[in-house]
């Protein structure tokens, strides 16, 4: 395994509360011995489960962000036993431009794990989590949103795993983080992320969908710093009690789950997330602006079950997910 040409000015081990970064050399034109520094923060105490929070994966999904940097912040060493690692903008340089991809390479670092330390910068990073943060995690935690495309009910996400145990370590955890929501995912493009680069490690593994739209709102950051702290009293890293409302269990069906758009056009919600639905129900209507003669194409539930996901913007475009239902699952972890 080559050498990753990015260091950290943190130490892993020290004990306490160290707010450092990643230095990753980045030349530009504006900058020729310049350095991209990402934010780490690493709160320490003796002995006990490391647990890995990463927000920003996407740079244009902004409950994690600003979750983990108050979570930075108010946490102190003396209140917890073991270590919490925060890498609150994980695609540094998207979410410092608040869109998805990499400005600098173009690239989506959900899709660039497990990384390749003589890569471009997004597989530079995702190299660097994978062999200094991943390896000495018990669990990883991604805070991810809906980004500007999308807004999802508030929900953390596990998948379907070959091991049982596993599956029910990230269970347990995702239901403790106590959203609304817990779902059971089949992805639709698995390769490179983050979650099967941990997953296959056979470490716990959570993620969330917390809103969406590219905004923040009072509730969604709600969940999100309630759960930060909810996963680390489950985990045993903080003391206390838990204050988690029953999380309802959804799965996405084999078929029927997911909706493509297969126009452009101003997307009309009809249904909000968090609604139930049946199928053949309008759940919105694409319009085209420049044929005010045609009638707007409905948008129809191709299954029975819960909006979990709509599109999130006016203009949606031929390909885009503009919706996602899924339906109660009975999985449960005892
Ligand atoms: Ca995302």
């Amino acid at each position: 395994m080559s050498q990753s040409k990015i260091s950290s000015n943190i130490n892993l081990e020290k004990d306490g509360k160290q707010f450092g970064y990643l230095r990753a050399p980045h030349s530009t034109n504006t900058s020729g011995w310049g350095s991209m520094l990402i934010p780490v923060v690493c709160i320490k105490n003796g002995d006990g489960p490391t647990v890995l929070f990463t927000g920003g994966n996407h740079g244009d999904e902004f409950e994690g962000p600003v979750s983990l940097l108050k979570l930075g912040r108010n946490l102190e060493s003396s209140q917890i036993e073991g270590r919490v690692i925060i890498l609150p903008a994980l695609n540094y340089p998207a979410l410092m431009a608040g869109v998805r991809l990499s400005p600098v390479d173009g690239k989506n670092m959900n899709r660039a794990f497990p990384g390749d330390p003589g890569g471009t910068i997004t597989t530079m990073i995702a190299d660097y989590v994978m062999r200094e943060f991943v390896t000495v995690a018990d669990a990883v935690i991604d805070l991810h949103s809906g980004g500007s495309s999308m807004v999802f009910a508030p929900t953390t996400v596990i998948h379907f795993l070959n091991d049982e145990h596993q599956m029910k370590r990230c269970f347990k955890a995702a239901e403790a983080f106590g959203a609304p929501y817990t779902m059971i995912v089949r992805e639709l493009d698995a390769v490179g992320m983050l979650d099967s680069s941990v997953e296959n490690t056979g470490k716990t593994f959570v993620s969330t969908e917390l809103g969406g739209g590219a905004f923040l709102s009072p509730e969604t950051i709600a969940v999100a710093d309630r759960g930060l702290s909810n996963v680390l009293i489950h985990l045993g890293v903080l003391a206390g009690e838990p204050d988690s409302s029953n999380s309802r269990v959804m799965e996405t069906p084999d078929e029927g789950a997911y909706f493509m758009a297969e126009c452009d056009g101003l997307y009309e919600p009809v249904k909000e997330v968090g609604q139930a639905v049946k199928t053949s129900e309008v759940l919105g209507r694409i319009h085209d602006p420049d044929r005010p003669d045609i009638e707007a194409a409905d948008i129809c539930a191709l299954c029975n079950g819960v909006l979990m996901t709509r599109a999130g913007r006016g203009w949606v475009r031929r390909g885009d997910t503009i919706s996602v239902v899924a339906v109660d699952c009975a999985y449960r972890a005892d």
